[in-house]
């Protein structure tokens, strides 16, 4: 068994439809692969006739938008029933915010005399939900950076222009959408929120009350020794580990399909919750 529990297809940021997607998990060997695109669950039908074809078993993802302690985190749904009325509802809440979100930071780079309304909703191609990375990829193709990570650098983040500060959902309300529609929740990306380990155990705390009960434990950019600690705090909580790559295209080497190392033995992967 690889797997790998968290991916974009261009249904949010990444840059493969989801047939493209699921070729290259093919490729790359991976038999267990969760789709979770931004505050979307649209990638996941077409995903799953291209995972019939390739005999990969398909886990309905999305990884949600969340404010928690005035900070954006990220929260994994995995395994959920893409038909729960809970879900559903709260997904089209964010979906709701994004879309609002995009049409504040296009008028805020209006009011920097930068137009980016045209390029952004042609990248979105009528298809997913805005993201910050399809306005990053329109100010590179309009000359205003050299390059994705240069936007962020430059506008898009607190303090530059395009930046549109954001109250998500709580912890909580995530937390009720993932177990209503049957889910297990689990933290993306634990180490990019550069937490210290009380303040993560507060997290994780938190994340427990409200249901959620994963950890990603492996991924792209976890070195062995941060793995080690998010083993160690999965132990203690008692949370289910996951492992994910948060593969968004190829031109991201850091982040390839299936790249996260496997799981050490002694962990309670997330799979073995999946009913
Ligand atoms: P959003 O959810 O629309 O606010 O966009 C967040 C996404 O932007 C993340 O999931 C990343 O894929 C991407 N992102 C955030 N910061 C950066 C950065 N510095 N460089 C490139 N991509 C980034
Ligand atoms: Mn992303
Ligand atoms: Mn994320
Ligand atoms: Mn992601």
């Amino acid at each position: 068994m690889k797997a790998d529990l968290h991916c974009h297809s261009h249904f949010s940021d990444g840059s493969l439809s989801p047939t493209e997607l699921l070729a290259l998990a093919h490729k790359a060997g991976i038999t267990d692969l969760a789709l979770t695109d931004h505050d979307t669950l649209d990638g996941l039908p077409e995903a799953r006739l291209a995972a019939n074809q390739m005999g990969i078993n398909l886990i309905n993802g999305i990884e949600l938008s969340c404010t928690w302690d005035k900070q954006l985190i990220h929260v994994v749904g995995l395994n959920v029933d893409t038909n729960n009325r809970v879900l559903k509802a709260g997904v089209v809440q964010n979906k709701q915010r994004r879309v609002d979100r995009a049409e504040a930071m296009f008028e805020d780079f209006e009011q920097h005399d930068i137009s980016l309304r045209e390029s952004v909703t042609d990248l979105i191609g009528g298809r997913g939900v805005p993201t910050r990375p399809h306005f990053a990829q329109a100010l590179v193709d309009q000359g205003y950076a050299k390059d994705k990570k240069q936007a962020f650098k430059r506008y898009l983040v607190r303090g530059k222009p395009g930046y549109i500060p954001m109250l998500w959902p709580d912890v909580e309300q995530i937390g009720s959408w993932i177990t209503s529609a049957g889910g297990i929740g689990v933290l993306a990306h634990p180490n990019r929120y550069k937490f210290t380990r009380t303040k993560l155990s507060r997290l994780l705390n938190d994340m427990l009350k409200a249901g959620i009960q994963g950890i990603e434990v492996s991924t792209s950019t976890t070195d062995k020794q941060q793995s080690a600690m998010l083993a160690d705090l999965a132990t203690q909580f008692g949370l289910y580990s996951s492992i994910g790559s948060d593969f968004h295209s190829t031109d991201q080497p850091w982040a390839r399909l299936g790249g996260a190392a496997d799981l050490s033995k002694e962990l309670n992967p997330v799979w073995s919750g999946f009913g």
